[in-house]
């Protein structure tokens, strides 16, 4: 018999799937490519992530808020914001049996070069070069047509309204500027950030949860003086630390400091200020491993037009075969106010220090959804007697599960009432049933930090034991302890040796 291995993808879908981390939206019907239903794990997950973003980012700034808008914009939005003509997607189809593939991936997978971002002249001159033919029938491909991504909707009764679904939470905060800057007495620098639904009509919302036709993005959108974009007022903070770069013209990473890449790279300050504090998130916060981390310059072909410094944060996921894009940083200039200023025709420059001008844009934008698989891939590990999610605690679903060890005499009272007192505070669950070797699994699956068990003792000396999930060693505590306990462990305050009696 042939054994035919799981891929780490297909290993993480499968947990994920079972145990409620996200599936396929609707599949009780027929599920549809590129659409997915985050379960109630997967759903902690991601509010934590975002939770953590959220502090993170709009900490950085006083005149850093979050706001929340529609999904569906009327259609002047994307005339103005170039979305119409531009937001679009090299198309080829099989000629026989008409299925469709992005044709700069399907370059980039057949001949190992980088083709996105070429015209589609170019792209078609590669196929035909190249003579490449359909995956699936082996038959001629079409040449190669611009396909524009945007979900277009008929509003109303009569249907004559037409909108679309915004394929990127930026233009809420381009669309709210007069009104934020007025109301928050016109300082500048102001970021207007925005977590909430995208929508892009994808041509293979292949690479399973990774790229998807409805996805949440967190992004923030900072508005400044571009005469003001090599000064930084937290400049100090990070001019000697080290960004991970991988620039265009070099193909490796290296490490350099802020300060060298101000004044080497010719990087500006307020932009390398922003590198640095992604970096610090991925690093530092979700401790993603160093050398899984690359700030990825782009070149002048690959990004867009009005994109005046692009880098792409890029994580190494074994899943998905190498360096993904889950965030960029783009300069963006005037090209957001400036574009709806002459599509709404209402005045949108700003006056500030006796100066009149057009804002420029940093966008910090990041895909939740992408960095909810980052998280599981980077976190997920094999061993002997068992698979784990080694999650750090600001990101893993359930913080601490609670077991009688056997469900008799007074055991699972005692740890029902810990469980609910627990519960207020932290992600608890309760499990009762089966061996508690086959509890802990069941909760290293999915990433709980700690296993907390009542047993016989409790009953006397009032202690239970509790389990760290990486190391599986074991402590005894005072059930009274048990909430601080937990809270300091969580929050990286002390060490799990330190939480108690050894059991080792
Ligand atoms: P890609 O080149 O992978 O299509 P992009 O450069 O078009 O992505 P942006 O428009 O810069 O992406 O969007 C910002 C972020 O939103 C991306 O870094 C990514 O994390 C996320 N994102 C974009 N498209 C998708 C998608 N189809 N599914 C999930 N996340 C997405």
């Amino acid at each position: 018999m042939i054994m035919v291995l799981e891929t780490k993808s297909e290993k993480i879908m499968k947990v994920a799937n079972s145990r409620g981390f996200f599936y396929p939206s609707a599949e009780i019907y027929c599920a549809k490519a590129g659409f997915w239903t985050y379960g109630h794990l997967g759903t902690r997950v991601k509010q934590k992530w975002e939770n953590l973003w959220r502090k993170t980012f709009l900490s950085l700034n006083p005149y850093y808020f979050e706001i929340d808008d529609c999904v569906i914009m009327p259609e002047d939005v994307f005339k103005a914001s170039g979305h119409l003509e531009h937001f679009n997607d090299p198309l080829t189809e099989c000629k026989k049996c008409h299925s469709r593939y992005r044709a700069d991936e399907l370059i980039e997978k057949s001949l190992k070069i980088e083709a996105q971002g070429l015209s589609e002249d170019a792209l078609t001159k590669l196929i035909q070069d190249n003579k490449l033919l359909c995956p699936k029938c082996s038959a001629e491909l079409t040449e190669v047509k611009m396909f524009n991504m945007m979900f277009k909707l008929k509003v109303g009764a009569t249907g004559q309204d037409v909108m679309y679904l915004r394929p990127e939470s930026a233009q809420s905060p381009y669309l709210a500027f007069k009104r934020e800057h007025e109301a928050l007495r016109r300082k500048m620098p102001m970021g207007l950030a925005v977590i909430g639904k995208a929508f892009r009509n994808e041509i293979s919302p292949r690479q399973g949860f990774f790229r998807l036709r409805e996805f949440t993005q967190a992004e923030l959108q900072i508005f400044f003086d571009p005469d003001k974009i090599d000064e930084c007022d937290n400049w100090d903070e990070v001019k000697d630390y080290e960004l991970l770069l991988y620039l265009h013209n070099d193909k490796k990473i290296n490490k350099v400091k802020c300060e060298e890449a101000n004044k080497e790279l010719k990087l500006p300050r307020f932009y390398l200020y922003h590198a640095a504090k992604i970096q610090q998130f991925y690093l530092d916060k979700l401790r993603i491993p160093k050398e899984l981390f690359r700030l990825r310059e782009l070149s002048e072909e690959e990004r867009a037009f009005y994109n005046k410094i692009h880098f792409d944060i890029e994580l190494n996921l074994e899943s998905l075969g190498g360096f993904k894009e889950v965030a960029g940083l783009h300069y963006r200039g005037d090209h957001d106010i400036g574009g709806h200023q002459k599509g709404s025709k209402q005045k949108l420059e700003v006056v500030d220090e006796n100066k009149r001008y057009i804002p420029h844009v940093l966008e910090l934008s990041f895909g939740v959804d992408r960095n909810v698989w980052a998280l599981m891939d980077v976190f997920y590990a094999e061993e002997k007697e068992r698979t784990l999610f080694k999650f750090p605690p600001n990101v893993s679903p359930i913080d601490v599960a609670v077991f009688p060890l056997v469900k008799k005499e007074e055991l699972p009272t005692i740890a029902k009432k810990l469980f609910t007192e627990l519960n207020y505070e932290f992600k608890a669950f309760y499990d009762e049933s089966g061996s508690i070797g086959r509890r802990y699994r069941r909760q290293d699956e999915i990433g709980t930090n700690y296993g907390i068990t009542v047993d016989f003792d409790t009953m006397d000396n009032n202690k239970v034991t509790l389990r760290d999930r990486d190391s599986m060693k074991q402590v005894l505590v005072e059930v009274d302890k048990c909430k601080n306990i937990l809270r300091e462990l969580i929050k990286g305050n002390l060490k799990f040796e330190d939480a108690g009696e050894s059991l080792k």
